[in-house]
């Protein structure tokens, strides 16, 4: 077994808030730690530009994935301008297969933001389409040998499209580990002032 783990998000901080306590728990059961965005947050900041904000949310992923001492990887994509089409699906498949995780977590189908939706169907796929050996996504790495585990962790609010409350097949207590997601969390400084200004909410 290769005991690494991925955990794919659209934007910087998706992550934190969602799956870092399972992350923290499976890193001290020896899991090789692996988190991935498909976008760089490029609109999070009412101030900065988006080259400057992208930059620096880059580097707080960066941070944010040595404290477990993992790696973090982007995907190349933009904030809000998630698509299901052929650069991301190379995208998400480039990094699912340099990874080669045994398991993957991502966002859940059905969210509040379309670009989580769509970073959920994409990395659905890719998990999937990392193994089939003809299809092409621009890296040396080999086709996985197997599909990955693949989990999604709950929407934002805990709810569906509909307002209504999505399945939810099992919890992971993270009460032991919650220093570590906090210090993670806080790792994502530029978002204090964003969050400030969206009113609490995040994207
Ligand atoms: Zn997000």
């Amino acid at each position: 077994m290769n005991k690494r783990v991925l955990a794919f998000g659209c934007h910087p901080d998706d992550i934190e808030f969602m799956a870092t306590g399972t992350l923290a728990l499976l890193a001290e059961r020896g899991y090789e730690i692996h988190l991935a965005t498909m976008t760089g947050g490029e609109v999070g900041s009412p101030t900065l530009s988006r080259e400057a904000i992208r930059a620096k949310r880059l580097g707080e992923a960066a941070d944010s994935a040595r404290v477990l001492n993992g790696v973090y990887h982007y995907a190349g994509g933009c904030d809000l301008e998630v698509e299901y089409n052929s650069f991301y699906r190379k995208a998400a498949t480039k990094i699912i297969r340099e990874v080669n995780p045994e398991i993957v977590l991502t966002q859940p189908p059905m969210d509040y933001l379309v670009d989580h939706e769509l970073t959920s169907r994409l990395v659905q796929n890719a998990a999937y389409i990392a193994s089939v050996p003809l299809y092409e996504c621009g890296t040396a790495a080999p086709p996985t040998s197997r599909a990955p585990y693949l989990y999604y962790w709950n929407s934002v609010g805990l709810k569906d499209a509909f307002g209504r409350p999505l399945p939810m097949h099992f919890g992971v207590d993270i009460s032991a580990v919650m220093g570590v997601k906090g210090k993670m969390l806080a790792c994502h400084e530029s978002q204090r002032e964003w969050l400030a200004a969206m009113g609490g909410t995040h994207i």
